[in-house]
């Protein structure tokens, strides 16, 4: 017993854990009680991947015949275990798994939380983000001064103790006789009702709390009957543990036996959210390939959702034995932002993810999940539109990705799509009476439109629906491209999402009407008074205007759609349009430059003038300039970046000058 000791070693908490840590020590937040739901997650979690190890390798030395979870209270010492047999963890997981936080999306919550408090942010607030970010084992320290965490993994010999106080550092070292699984006991700190700090060490208090939050898992949660609640026979011998919580899984029951306090618990323990889930779905089959399903869709966004390593939220159980989180078989990337859990009856347990992706019966569920998640969110739209605004503003963004990789629903995901246009100020409640001209940015405030009320506004004579992509509202509203399509009174989506830049271009049309561009191709919208005449009078200047501006327009041509600017800037059809472009600059592709088309509008004065000009002088250089101007202008009105800055004002200041002598 005595070289117990030797491998002892006191480990520094990684940074993002030390300040994660200290926001749980001195945390205010009132459900301070769901440290036990986070401990009984985890344990459930572990007790799922032993009877899966056990399964999928025969020779691991386990047993596996009474899985469960043991809450064991010492009045006395004021501590609480929570002990499972399950997976457990080797020293190096212990190190990796509790030392540091590899969740993503950390330094994010992080850098939100120094934000709000530098910005005075209530601690309210501080509390929504650390339960939004998810707790999970540091929120022992919300109600415990020290930890200690003894562990063993399964089939090895030896186990590892971890303690720490949450301040900076915590030790780990050998011990030799811990049993199979996980022991965390949490030495409690002084009740204090004021501040939310129950009695945790009062073994009704703890019942109740595992009643309310942790009833649904799976494993028998046991706890001695307690002595003072008079359960307990008077005499020496021990209580007998008791279960808990009832244990049945959620999906196995009839749907209208599960409170909605049960699924949200639920919801909160597959998704590590600690929100209301927006909506339940549940789903079943029965016959030769039966399964249940239970998903939920957010109410808020999860941190990771655009995050390059997100997990896709739906579990995969066959005949309730828990086999992989994460099962990207059942659920398109696009939908990652749907939790739960998929039963499946007629699989068999030994999966890999490889398999699975071949699996036919797994290619039905998918597909069958796909078309009712969508299905749920159009009756969202048409029965509950605040539901749907919320859901939409959330998670809209991912699911218009499904438009690129989903082409099967692609009419399925447009009907749910609404979008932020030209006339979004008057299709929401209430006065939309304000004048709202250009420059009048109301970028979130108006109801955003859906392609079927767009459909149902459009005017006699239009045929197609048109957008514009961007990086913003304001920048797409006042672009000098809306101008014909205003004067018309055509209605225009103003895209500014960077998955608008892509989706576009692959979905050709909806109810038979296509997406076009304004400010890709020709546009003609038929009410154009320049003959041919006054046309052919402006081929020379056109094309001395082409080859002046050589290096950075392919062509310049008249316009169809602009009444009151002199120019703007157009692409083909097939073009990188320029946000697309700094997209890809941005990650760090090499792209070609992007030549555009620069269109004049034959009534300006600006353009008839400098065709007169060119005509008489052909070879005065300041016209050059001038046609320079003209392009960086229309650049500008866009929201375009000049290339030279520098030069163009220097040109300009030329011109000006010249003005004056
Ligand atoms: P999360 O559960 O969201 O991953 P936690 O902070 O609750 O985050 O836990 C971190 C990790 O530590 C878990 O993912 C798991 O790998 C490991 N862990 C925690 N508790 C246990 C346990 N009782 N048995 C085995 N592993 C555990
Ligand atoms: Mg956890």
């Amino acid at each position: 017993m005595s070289t117990e000791a030797i491998q002892d070693e006191t480990i520094e908490f990684q940074a993002e854990a030390r300040q994660l840590l200290q926001l749980m020590i001195h945390s205010i937040y009132s459900s301070k009680d769901l440290f036990l739901r986070e401990l009984i997650s985890n344990a459930s979690d572990a007790l799922d991947k032993l009877r899966l190890a056990a399964y999928q390798d025969k020779d691991l030395e386990v047993d596996t015949s009474d899985l469960h979870i043991d809450l064991e209270i010492e009045p006395e010492g004021r501590s609480l275990t929570v002990r499972d047999n399950g997976i457990g963890m080797t020293r190096a997981e212990v190190v990796d798994l509790i030392g540091t936080i590899a969740k993503s999306g950390t330094a994010e919550m992080l850098g939100k939380l120094r934000e709000a408090r530098e910005s005075g942010g209530s601690e309210q607030q501080n509390a929504e983000l650390i339960g939004q970010f998810g707790v999970g084992f540091y929120s022992s320290f919300m109600v415990a001064d020290r930890v200690v965490l003894v562990t063993r993994k399964a089939g090895a010999h030896s186990g590892v103790r971890w303690e720490s106080t949450g301040e900076g550092t915590y030790t780990v070292s050998e011990f030799p006789d811990a049993p199979q699984g996980t022991a965390v006991t949490l030495h409690l700190k002084p009740e204090d009702t004021e501040n939310a700090l129950q009695d945790f060490a009062r073994p009704a208090t703890v019942r109740s709390i595992v009643k309310r939050y942790s009833d649904f898992i799976t494993w028998p949660i046991r706890m001695a009957a307690d002595v003072r609640d008079g359960d307990a026979k008077d005499g020496a011998t021990p209580p007998e543990p008791q279960v808990v919580n009832s244990g049945k899984a959620l999906w196995s029951r009839s749907q209208d036996e599960v409170s909605d306090e049960e699924y949200a618990e639920f919801y909160r323990h597959v998704s590590h959210d600690w929100r209301e889930p927006l909506e339940t779905i549940r789903l079943s089959a029965e016959g030769t390939f039966e399964y249940q399903a239970l998903l939920f869709l957010p109410s808020q966004a999860p941190m990771d959702l655009f995050m390059r390593d997100s997990k896709r939220g739906v579990q995969l159980y066959v005949k309730r034995v828990f086999i992989m989180d994460d099962c990207e078989a059942l659920i398109p990337e696009y939908l990652r932002f749907v939790k739960g859990v998929v039963d499946a009856n007629d699989l068999s347990l030994n999966l890999s993810r490889e398999i699975l992706q071949q699996d036919r019966q797994i290619q039905l569920i998918r597909k069958r999940l796909v078309r009712k998640v969508l299905s749920t969110i159009k009756s969202m739209l048409a029965d509950e539109p605040e539901k749907y605004a919320t859901l939409w503003s959330e998670v809209g963004r991912a699911l218009k990705e499904g438009l690129i990789s989903d082409h099967d629903n692609q009419q399925s995901i447009l009907e749910v799509c609404s979008f932020a246009t030209t006339h979004s100020d008057t299709a929401g409640s209430g006065d939309a009476g304000e004048s709202g001209g250009p420059g009048d940015s109301r970028d979130g405030a108006a109801r955003p439109t859906t392609l079927h009320e767009y459909l149902e506004r459009m005017p006699e004579g239009q045929d197609a629906i048109y957008y514009m992509t961007g990086e913003s509202r304001s920048a797409l509203e006042n672009s000098p491209h809306m101008e014909a399509f205003r004067a018309k009174g055509y209605e225009v989506l103003l895209l500014t999402d960077p998955v608008d830049e892509v989706w576009v271009d692959s979905v050709p049309s909806f109810e038979e009407k296509s997406f076009v561009s304004i400010a890709r191709g020709e546009v003609d919208l038929g009410g154009d008074d320049v003959d041919e005449d006054t046309r052919k009078g402006f081929d020379s200047l056109l094309a001395w205007m082409t080859t002046t501006l050589s290096d950075d327009v392919k062509e310049v041509r008249l316009s169809h759609r602009l009444t009151s600017s002199a120019a703007c800037l157009v692409g083909d059809p097939g073009d990188l349009t320029p946000t697309l472009e700094k997209m890809y600059r941005a990650m760090g592709q090499q792209v070609p430059k992007v030549k555009r088309i620069l269109e004049l509008n034959a009534h300006h004065g600006l353009v008839t003038g400098l065709r007169t000009a060119q005509e008489a002088r052909p070879d005065d250089q300041a016209l050059a300039d001038t046609a320079r101007l003209l392009y960086g202008m229309a650049l500008l009105a866009e929201g375009g970046e000049l290339a030279e800055p520098a030069s163009f004002v220097s040109l300009l200041s030329r011109r000006l000058e010249s003005t004056l002598s």
